[in-house]
């Protein structure tokens, strides 16, 4: 694809200068919106870019044009993510973490814009924890899907990396999950992000 051999050279050409932003000056390591970011200002100030341009475009009626230019940040912005999680230069393990965590919210974010109404998605279920140290179940709902995972509201803290086990209350059906974030949202309710273990099929 040609826009794949585009990222190419313009990451190449990141790698030379520094960070736009005053006063880091580290290298860059990303261009989005054509702006160079090293990976600390990548995933904080570009991410949260990210998230506030989604949560004003979820809040009113859809512009085509403003959702397909942040279609095209989104999908530039997941471009530049996924390489430098393969990229082998960055083996710290806990910024790849955080690279795939906001992945993961850009794939669920993507179709959210898509998926109309949003309601669709909000499928009941009880979320379980079990270990040794902490038990606990409560009944929940949805309020991102996607093929492997999804996004609840959770009143128990999660660990990242912790396994969840999911019941869904209109089938009955089971699956476990590895969580992958947890975060307040705007109006103080913990957020969690899960990956499904070994099924594709249980959202249908
Ligand atoms: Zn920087």
């Amino acid at each position: 694809m040609e826009g794949q051999i585009e990222s190419v050279d313009v990451q190449e050409a990141a790698e030379s200068s520094p960070c736009s932003v005053e006063p880091c000056g580290e290298r860059a390591a990303a261009e989005v919106d054509t702006r160079l970011l090293c990976l600390d200002h990548f995933l904080s100030v570009s991410f949260q870019e990210l998230q506030s341009r989604h949560e004003r475009l979820r809040g009113q009626e859809c512009d085509p044009a403003v959702t397909a230019a942040f279609n095209k940040f989104l999908a530039e912005w997941a471009r530049q993510a996924e390489s430098l999680v393969e990229d082998a230069r960055f083996a710290d393990q806990q910024t790849k973490a955080r690279l795939r965590e906001a992945l993961l919210w850009v794939s669920q974010a993507g179709k959210s814009l898509r998926r109309s109404p949003r309601l669709a998605t909000a499928v009941p279920v009880w979320l379980r924890r079990e270990d040794s140290r902490q038990t606990w179940e409560e009944d929940t709902w949805t309020s991102m899907l996607s093929r492997h995972g999804a996004a609840f509201v959770c009143r128990h803290p999660v660990e990242i990396g912790g396994t969840v086990v999911l019941t869904r209350k209109d089938k009955g059906s089971r699956a476990a999950a590895h969580v992958v974030y947890s975060r307040m949202d705007s109006e103080g309710r913990r957020q969690i992000g899960v990956e499904l273990i070994d099924r594709d099929d249980f959202w249908d």
